[in-house]
């Protein structure tokens, strides 16, 4: 067996680790943490250290670590029919079974399943039928999408420029002229303190309206949202949001693709955020939660105005120019099948809900008077603290002090993951779903020693 010594090095000069510092890393001013196995909300490192993972990877091990009925599946899979492709009509048991189970459980008015592999290159799928659909209705000028800032919808070229993030853009030409970006729906940072979240989500969509007029709505095809933001921040939508965005995007024939890569199957208490909020989507993207990251396999699950004007099109021009190799790849499909089933039987979409809102409970308990916590929110099984340098008056920290990050490097080493999320001193948390309340209670805890080490006593 190979040392920790040895894997370190192979590791600094071999591996190209996505979002990492390279240059620090190469030279081993960051830690390695080499994982070596997994079971429910634990991961175990190759040290022996176990940590309670409260973020489940990146918001994907849903069901938890460790599940056999998916490993299984996986492994009959491979060895009765390890990979056949989608093209001109194929397909296998298990991608035809998932696609039902994925309509059975979405929102009304979805019609068919598009798979990929990640959100990413589902988010890409996304824009390209966009596009499509606008050129087969004769409308070529009417392709931009708005996305919101502190979106996350992926890191390509177009889904990077989606992504309103600062850091997915700098030195890398992004965003892409195709894409615009609309104010994000982050009440903590309104722009008048004495704003009502019901005043909040007025201006949300004034603005809003206003970037359509600028631009001209025959320029606007779509519009992209997680139904809670995520990666920029874990922040639920302010009161009536969705409702008066969905409103805007009717009146100007602006279709809107709702990004279910983390809200998707169950994290929300919900089967989907769309009902979670009443939003009416025209795509849904999902990933992560489809398969609990178990194998990668993505979705863009297609509503029926769109499918509609799809056949159309292929009636039209032919065969649709749009396919992945690994399109419904049988082992992504076969783990999706089995993590379906596994969130039925174990009532796990229950359980986020319920542990969820204990969990929120508990963090609100453990730090809600604490001078630098000056948000603790959270949605379903999705929870997030924001730390300022003045909690009364919102005045943020020096972002050089990388509070959120000490801050998570603390309740790391007290044996809990949560995530430093990447703009803003936040900690976030994304637990499994099979979460238990006392260990809801040690997230709590250990994470008011953490903020306390790093920041003192209340
Ligand atoms: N959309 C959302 C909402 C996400 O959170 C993510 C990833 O975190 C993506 C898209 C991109 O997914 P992937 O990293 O699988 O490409």
């Amino acid at each position: 067996m190979l040392t920790n010594d040895q894997l370190a090095q192979w590791d600094r000069e071999n591996f190209f680790h996505p979002s990492t510092h390279l240059a620090q890393h190469a030279r081993g001013e960051t830690a390695t943490r080499v994982i070596r196995t997994a079971k429910g909300c634990h991961i175990e490192d190759r040290d022996g250290n176990k940590l309670l993972d409260a973020f489940a990877g990146l918001y994907c091990v849903n069901v938890g670590y460790g599940r056999q009925e998916i490993a299984e599946a996986i492994a009959d899979q491979a060895r009765e029919l390890a990979y056949y492709h989608a093209y001109v009509g194929h397909g296998t048991e298990a991608s035809i079974t998932l696609s039902k189970m994925i309509l059975d459980r979405a929102p009304a008015g979805m019609s068919k399943v598009y798979f990929g592999q990640s959100g990413s290159d589902a988010n890409e799928t996304n824009v390209k039928l966009v596009w499509y659909y606008n050129n087969i209705l004769g409308r070529p000028e009417k392709k931009r999408i708005i996305s919101r800032w502190r979106g996350y919808h992926g890191s390509g070229l177009v889904t990077g420029s989606l992504t309103g993030l600062e850091g997915f853009h700098k030195k890398f030409d992004l965003p892409l002229s195709q894409v615009i970006h609309t104010e994000a729906p982050y009440y903590h940072r309104r722009p008048e303190t004495d704003m009502t979240e019901a005043q909040f989500t007025a201006h949300l969509v004034a603005e809003l309206e206003a970037l359509i007029e600028r631009e001209g709505a025959d320029t606007i095809a779509a519009f992209i949202g997680e139904p809670v933001l995520g990666t920029g921040g874990i922040v639920p939508p302010p009161e009536g949001y969705w409702p008066a965005v969905q409103e805007v995007l009717d009146k100007h024939d602006i279709l809107l693709i709702a990004d279910e890569v983390v809200t998707g199957f169950g994290r929300l208490g919900t089967m989907f955020g769309s009902d979670h909020y009443g939003i009416k989507p025209d795509l849904i993207t999902i990933a992560k939660g489809l398969t609990s990251a178990y194998a990668p396999l993505s979705g863009s699950i297609v509503g029926d105005k769109m499918w509609k004007v799809l056949e159309q099109g292929t009636d039209e021009n032919g065969p649709i120019g749009h396919g992945w190799t690994y399109s419904a790849h049988p082992i992504g499909a076969a783990a999706g099948v089995a993590n379906l089933k596994l969130l039925d039987e174990l009532e796990l979409v229950q359980n986020a809900g319920e542990v969820g809102a204990y969990l929120n409970a508990a963090l609100r308990d453990a730090l809600g008077g604490h001078k630098n916590v000056s948000e603790i929110r959270g949605e379903g099984m999705l929870a997030a603290i924001e730390f300022d340098a003045d909690a009364e008056t919102r005045r943020p920290f020096d972002p050089d002090q990388k509070i959120g990050v000490q801050i998570t490097t603390a309740l790391a080493a007290d044996g809990v993951i949560g995530r430093a999320m990447p703009q803003g001193d936040i900690l976030g948390f994304a637990p499994p779903f099979c979460l238990s309340r006392a260990e809801a209670d040690e997230i709590a805890t250990k994470t008011k020693r953490a903020v306390e080490s790093v920041l003192g006593t209340a």
